[in-house]
């Protein structure tokens, strides 16, 4: 068995197929096949969202969700949607190593928590609003209504009763004026 095995590799490895059946490897591998130690291919499934910059990403995924898996899921999935299918399982194995019991559920319902907290403060204020706005209009109609009782009835009574009782002292004995004035 032993010997066949060891004859088989060398007879492939010394004679090149015709026909290559695999992609040509690229310079630099991905993240993901440098930390499984295969060889990246030119249309690596994993290579464009586990640049070799970042082994971190690719390590913390691997970890959770298995390369297969990872791979499995991106290869049924339409090209313009992988990235968002990355980032997302990038957040979740985060998450799950954060919090082992919850995960991303465990940051979901916090944040939930936080949005109902808001919530109920944006009522709060927007009735606040409401509330001032009507006291605010109160007030308003209460200044309207005191200066239309105070300021206009005063001025018809004073101005034209004053106007009045001048022109008709003049018209009456316009020589005393000044007589009338330093009185
Ligand atoms: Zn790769």
């Amino acid at each position: 068995m032993e010997h066949c095995y060891t004859d088989a590799t060398i007879t492939s490895s010394s004679y090149p197929s015709p026909i290559p059946l695999r992609s040509p490897s690229v310079a630099s591998p991905c993240a993901a096949c440098k930390i499984l130690r295969r060889r990246c291919v030119e249309k690596c499934v994993l290579a464009p969202y586990f640049p070799p910059n970042d082994p971190l990403k690719f390590t913390i995924a691997h970890r959770i969700f298995g390369a297969s898996n990872l791979t499995k899921v991106l290869q049924e999935l339409p090209e313009a949607e992988r990235a968002d299918a990355v980032s997302s399982m990038v957040y979740e194995a985060n998450a799950r190593q954060r919090d082992p019991v919850y995960g991303s559920a465990g940051v979901i319902s916090q944040l939930q928590n936080q949005v109902n907290e808001l919530q109920q403060q944006l009522a709060m204020a927007q009735a606040e609003i409401v509330n001032m706005q009507s006291q605010q209009a109160n007030l308003m109609a209460l200044i309207c209504i005191e200066k239309w009782q105070k300021k206009i009835p005063h001025q018809h009574h004073s101005y034209d009763n004053d106007y009045q009782t001048n022109m008709s002292f003049l018209d009456e004995n316009p020589g005393s004026l000044l007589e009338h004035v330093s009185t």
